[in-house]
């Protein structure tokens, strides 16, 4: 990724600039991926999931983005996400995804957050508590068709809908479920969610009543490959990073990374052979090598299991980390080519011709795109940039 065209500037420090490990999260190109499922998925409505500080993207700044490119709901997964927003500002509705405990129904309805209802309990109480405030309280209701995390069953659903029509003091504004495989190559498993779905919501018809206005199941798998899921709303998350959700999953919607992790070289020496490098001394090189020094670490979200998998990127080419990652600093072998002090380290992005992706950490690290974005974390100072139009 490149800024130094005129027409990109940064236009947001959060921490200001001074530590040389940083996240650069292009604003544009989140703006095109939000475009481009938005087109992708019309005329279903969009719910951006901007959980675990938006993929580590920055939660405020990706909301405030969201917010002026009309995004119809925004969803967090904890209260706290929701009250933060409402704190900086941010008016669209926000749904918690994540259950709820009794004592945190009036933080709720304080900051206009809407409920997720995952059993009839919950709902009584929520009416409840309601009642008491003299407000009516906004919930969607959480259907399990699949997934044994939260949610009334399929099978019994019928009595939580029942129970639903019945309070009165809840706006039943959605309905929803979620997949628990969406991004596979077979989509078996998928499709019988959605059938155990569709068939929960025909008790509206079955008693007459209008559904509730926003019926939603579409993650990001199931927006690139379950266009029978769009029903009024989908629920991208990765995707609208920039990210595919898995190697099997169909990229029917062109995206590009928005975050990109750099650092710069601290310190450069040659090493000998037979001298091994780090914790462990788990490498060292039968032959003289160049190395240098890079300040992040397993402390940063860089995760200790990519040691001696890892690769950066030093003026446009590609290097491997070399023994293990410590909590600060790792430490690249760039055999005998040249680096100095304070050149670029490219973590996650592009320079030149070469590129490394989140993916590929996943890959060297055991583990899913979403843990590496997730964990790279506050002491990373975040900047924003966007392209000036
Ligand atoms: C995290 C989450 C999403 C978004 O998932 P992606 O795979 O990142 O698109 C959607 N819905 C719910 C309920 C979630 O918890």
């Amino acid at each position: 990724m490149r800024f130094d065209s005129p027409i990109n500037r940064p236009i947001i420090t959060s921490n200001g600039v001074v530590r040389p490990t940083l996240v650069e999260v292009d604003l544009g190109r989140l703006a095109d991926n939000f475009h481009a499922i938005r087109r992708k998925v019309a005329p279903a409505m969009m719910m951006p999931i901007l959980k675990a500080n938006a993929y580590g993207h920055g939660l405020v700044e990706v909301a405030r983005l969201m917010e002026s490119l009309g995004a119809d709901y925004l969803g967090v997964a904890v209260l706290e996400e929701g009250i933060l927003l409402r704190e900086e500002g941010i008016r669209t509705p926000i749904l918690v995804l994540g259950g709820i405990l009794g004592n945190q129904v009036p933080h709720f309805l304080k900051h206009d957050l809407t409920i997720t209802a995952s059993s009839i309990e919950k709902l009584w109480q929520v009416d409840e508590i309601a009642e008491q405030l003299g407000v009516k309280a906004r919930v969607h209701l959480k259907i399990d068709t699949g997934m044994e995390r939260i949610g009334v069953h399929y099978y019994s659903a019928d009595e939580l809908l029942d129970a639903s029509v019945k309070c009165k003091h809840l706006d039943v504004e959605g309905v929803f479920s979620h997949f628990a495989s969406s991004d596979a190559a077979d989509l078996r498993y998928a499709r019988l969610q959605i059938e155990r779905f569709e068939e929960v919501l025909t008790f509206f018809e079955k008693r007459n009543l209008p559904p509730p206005r926003l019926r939603h199941m579409a993650n990001s798998g199931a927006v690139l490959q379950l266009p029978e899921a769009y029903f009024d709303m989908v629920r991208p998350g990765l995707i609208l990073y920039g990210v595919y959700p898995s190697l099997e999953a169909a990229h029917t919607v062109e995206l590009s990374p928005a975050l990109s992790w750099k650092s710069r070289v601290v310190y450069f020496k040659v090493i000998k052979p037979g001298h091994p490098v780090g914790y462990g001394s788990t490498w060292q090189s039968d032959h003289m090598v160049r190395a240098v020094t890079v300040p992040v670490g397993y402390g940063d979200g860089y995760f200790r299991a990519m040691s001696n998998q890892a690769q950066v990127l030093i003026r446009g080419k590609r290097y491997p980390v070399v023994g293990r990652i410590s909590m600060d600093q790792i430490v690249v072998n760039i055999e005998w080519e040249s680096a100095y002090n304070d050149d670029e380290v490219v973590l996650i992005g592009d320079m030149g011709d070469e590129a490394i992706t989140a993916e590929d950490l996943a890959e060297w690290a055991g583990t899913i795109p979403y843990e590496i974005l997730t964990n790279i974390n506050t002491r990373v100072p975040r900047v924003y940039m966007k392209r000036i139009t």
